[in-house]
């Protein structure tokens, strides 16, 4: 807003700041692209152009991101959850900008997902590591730009070609773990009153981890069924091969023996890890 103040009168005043916000944000969304494009080119070895990031969270194909995920998605592309900095220009500034427990002056998404001590991140993404461990595969570090083009990254196999069942799994644990620490963070904050004595315990927090990627294991199978979804029906070989590696009681699905935990049995026996 350069224009002095004084010349401007109240409905030119308002356009000039509503053009600035505009700008604002449209800037915010250009930076959060980029920073998911160059993320996926470092990782994929390949750089898509931008409009794959909004067709792929549009399209969601094989359903391996929920509708739920791509909405916050979407939303994260354009800097527009409620959190940090969002609050700046409010009177709430001084309650709602800053995680106070961290000490940290803005709670923005990023620190939500990534560094904060009290959204549970830490742990999640231990939980995470320890399951894409079984896959034989390097856990690669998880950064704003990777989370931000979740629905376009690729995992190769060493002789260069995509492996569509493991880009799945990453893409599925991914969103799902992000998720579930945005969840626990919106409910300890706001349903809690960020009141220290109500936080989520880590046995809680595992038992919630462990349900949402076996609700996604059980809705993936559900999705291959041919005589619901015919020729929407997701390709059996492709869900058995997602999750083959991190779920070896697989093929009891369809059974009725195994109602309870497929995917993250013995992780209740390994003491939580404090090192990612
Ligand atoms: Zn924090």
């Amino acid at each position: 807003i350069g224009a002095r103040l004084s010349v401007l009168s109240q409905s030119e005043l308002y356009k000039a700041i509503r053009h600035h916000h505009k700008n604002d944000t449209r800037k915010n969304t250009h930076r959060a692209v980029k920073q998911a494009l160059d993320t996926i080119e470092a990782t994929s070895g390949s750089r898509p152009p931008p409009s794959q990031l909004w067709l792929a969270l549009k399209k969601r194909k094989h359903k391996t991101l929920t509708q739920k995920w791509c909405a916050f998605n979407w939303k994260a592309l354009h800097q527009a959850h409620k959190v940090g900095e969002y609050w700046l220009h409010t009177r709430m500034k001084d309650s709602r900008m800053p995680c106070t427990e961290c000490n940290a002056p803005a709670e923005s998404l990023e620190h939500i997902l990534l560094e904060c001590r009290v959204s549970h991140q830490e742990l999640v993404w231990d939980l995470v590591k320890s399951q894409w461990e079984l896959t034989g595969r390097e856990w690669p570090c998880i950064n704003m730009g990777l989370i931000l083009g979740i629905s376009a990254i690729q995992i190769r196999d060493p002789d260069g070609k995509v492996n569509h069942a493991l880009t799945r799994l990453f893409q599925i644990l991914v969103s799902e773990s992000c998720y579930l620490i945005w969840c626990l963070r919106c409910e300890w904050r706001i349903g809690r009153e960020a009141n220290p004595m109500r936080r989520h315990t880590v046995s809680e927090v595992t038992a919630r981890w462990q349900s949402a990627i076996n609700k996604r294991l059980r809705m993936d199978w559900k999705l291959t069924s041919r005589a619901i979804y015919k020729k929407k029906a997701l390709p059996q070989r492709l869900v058995a091969r997602t999750w083959q590696l991190i779920a070896p009681n697989l093929q009891y699905i369809n059974e009725k023996r195994i109602e309870g935990v497929l995917v993250g049995m013995g992780i209740e026996r390994r003491p939580p890890g404090r090192n990612r």
